[in-house]
């Protein structure tokens, strides 16, 4: 970081606590932009349906533009997670996903010195864009697990909606851990989700990602699927990959074989990430976004919105912890074309800020 002045690096601190506020109102996962969609949009759509479709799990499109079709439910409750935030019916997913968060709780319970998970959002029913708190989860293949461990007893329902999230960060200072909050059990969390073969990514906040890198002691062969990104600094985000045949699914690029520890993460600690946007050139009419339509989707969307649903909820729920399947190891998807449209060298992180 090549600063020449003491008064560079004060707007330097401004810009950068002007970004952690804004950060968090991006890629957040709570309070995020709760304004209403418009009616008839892919948002109001997918939003109002309750209930997944009928017949055979599939993850139609992107993870941040799809929708799936056989959604299961994680159960509210196993012996070793909890799940958050009901009123949003976002414990939605591929049964893929749905299997591997039931035995990373079960494994970092008995592994890792962490009791269980806090689930937060997973998908809606059948997929498809939210209205608030996120750009991905829409093939259910995604999914948030707090950093905060489960309580011993069982959280009410008004606990589930109301419990804050507790951040890693120091408060008044840039990027830098809370030693007072952090632990070991939190990192061995990290690399149990990580170490699964299905999970491609794993999202967590720059300093997250820099601790890990700095302080993590074990085997580093899966430190790379870490990927630093604006907030995520109360919970993280497990995507997995493409589930073998699920040929509707469209792969994101493997994450490069290093350890991320290097220029990547570095550009974090800059002042690039946190710089506001460019004020619109004088004369010149801002561009507001278009919200998405269902005819946005992939065609398959509209078939999966039309589709009978479940009987009810409880017919679709996973079937939890004793007779949850084993999570066969899945094949390597291959390389899909990078769709960002970002230079591959540089230091612009492989991940778009934007794509959380
Ligand atoms: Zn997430």
């Amino acid at each position: 970081m090549a600063l020449h002045t003491t008064r560079t690096f004060q707007t330097f601190l401004k810009l950068a606590f002007a970004g952690m506020l804004g950060a968090s109102l991006v890629a957040g996962d709570a309070g995020a932009e709760d304004k209403q969609p418009s009616p008839g949009s892919a948002k109001a759509i997918f939003g109002s349906v309750s209930l997944p479709s009928q017949g055979a799990a599939q993850p139609y499109g992107f993870y941040a533009k799809g929708c799936m079709s056989g959604a299961v439910a994680l159960p509210i409750d196993g012996p070793t997670w909890q799940t958050m935030r009901l009123s949003r019916n976002r414990r939605w997913g591929n049964p893929a996903m749905i299997s591997l968060l039931e035995r990373l709780s079960r494994d970092a319970a008995k592994y890792d010195g962490w009791p269980g998970l806090l689930v937060g959002d997973i998908s809606q029913p059948r997929g498809g864009p939210m209205f608030n708190g996120h750009a991905s989860h829409q093939i259910g293949l995604d999914a948030d697990i707090w950093l905060t461990p489960m309580p011993a007893h069982p959280l009410s329902v008004e606990e589930r909606e109301t419990l804050p999230f507790t951040t890693m960060l120091q408060k008044n200072a840039f990027l830098t851990i809370n030693p007072n909050v952090w632990t070991e059990s939190r990192a061995r969390l990290l690399m149990r989700a990580a170490s699964y073969p299905q999970v491609e990514r794993i999202f967590v906040n720059p300093a997250i990602k820099k601790k890990m890198c700095d302080t993590w002691t074990g085997d580093r062969t899966n430190l790379g699927k870490l990927r630093p990104i604006y907030g995520h600094d109360s919970h993280f985000h497990i995507r997995i990959k493409c589930p073998p045949g699920a040929t509707a699914c469209k792969p994101q690029a493997p994450v490069s074989a290093d350890d991320g520890c290097g220029k990547s993460l570095a550009w974090w600690f800059t002042k690039e990430p946190w710089a506001p946007p460019k004020p619109p050139k004088p004369g010149t009419k801002p561009v507001k976004p278009r919200e998405v339509m269902v005819s946005d989707l992939p065609n398959a969307c509209s078939a999966v919105l039309a589709a009978p649903s479940v009987d009810s909820i409880q017919a679709a729920t996973f079937g939890g912890a004793a007779d949850a399947p084993a999570v066969a190891p899945m094949a390597v998807m291959p390389a899909a074309a990078s769709d960002e449209g970002l230079p591959a060298i540089g230091p612009v992180p492989d991940d778009k800020p934007s794509v959380e």
